[in-house]
């Protein structure tokens, strides 16, 4: 069984509700780069799982695995026909040995480098926590790779408004220094619904057109 996974998962758009296929491929395997597609990274336990079940409205999505020792997966929904969403092995163990780490980074440069199709990333980070190393890290990699991203805070429903408020204004002035930064961070709760809206936009408006 080889480490690192690619998924496929189709979504139907039916009586309101999505119904997913999954299919396992390896990262060669990757689907036809054919609609635009976006892609979500974040620490683990970001609450990356939750916000892409509150965004496509299913309570039970396939996750993937964030554990450096298991096999870790790319998930790719792919959302109606007009938009993919993938979701990213989450990052930032301390403890993760450092070939885990090299092969999780090698995974991911491969597909932010090699993904013609690829709109932009979504760069998760835990309202109460701000930005760690590791999401320096990735970001760093977004730029050299030229992938737009955007940062999406998670658990606003944690944060007052007032730190909230701080928090953004910190995270703005750090994405002035990275040349491949979307200037708007959005701020959401899968718990309360905070920001969903403003995410669901987002996406649409990088969607196929209807
Ligand atoms: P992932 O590892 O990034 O996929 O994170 P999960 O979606 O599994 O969430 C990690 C933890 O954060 C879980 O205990 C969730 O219940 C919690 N969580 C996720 N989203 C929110 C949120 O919007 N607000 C709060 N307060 N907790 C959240």
């Amino acid at each position: 069984m080889p480490d690192l996974l690619v998924s496929f998962i189709a979504a139907q758009h039916i009586d309101g509700l999505y119904a997913f296929l999954r299919g396992v491929l390896e990262l060669d395997q990757m689907p036809p780069p054919t609609l635009p597609e976006i892609t979500f990274a974040g620490r683990s336990n970001v609450g990356k799982s939750s916000l892409i079940n509150a965004l496509t409205g299913r309570k039970t999505l396939a996750r993937t695995s964030d554990t450096p020792g298991r096999t870790q997966e790319i998930n790719f929904f792919d959302l109606g026909g007009r938009l993919v969403l993938t979701d990213l092995p989450g990052y930032g163990f301390a403890k993760a040995p450092k070939g885990k780490v090299d092969a999780w980074t090698d995974f991911i440069r491969l597909y932010l480098k090699g993904r013609p199709s690829l709109r932009r990333a979504l760069v998760l980070i835990d309202a109460r926590h701000g930005l760690k190393d590791s999401d320096h890290d990735i970001m760093t990699m977004m730029d050299k790779s030229a992938v737009n991203y955007q940062i999406v805070l998670t658990k606003a429903d944690k944060v007052k408004p007032g730190p909230l408020a701080a928090l953004k204004e910190q995270i703005s002035a750090e994405l002035a220094k990275h040349v491949a930064a979307h200037p708007e961070i959005l701020a959401t709760s899968s718990f309360d619904g905070t920001g969903i809206a403003e995410v669901r936009a987002a996406l649409s408006e990088l969607a196929r057109p209807e």
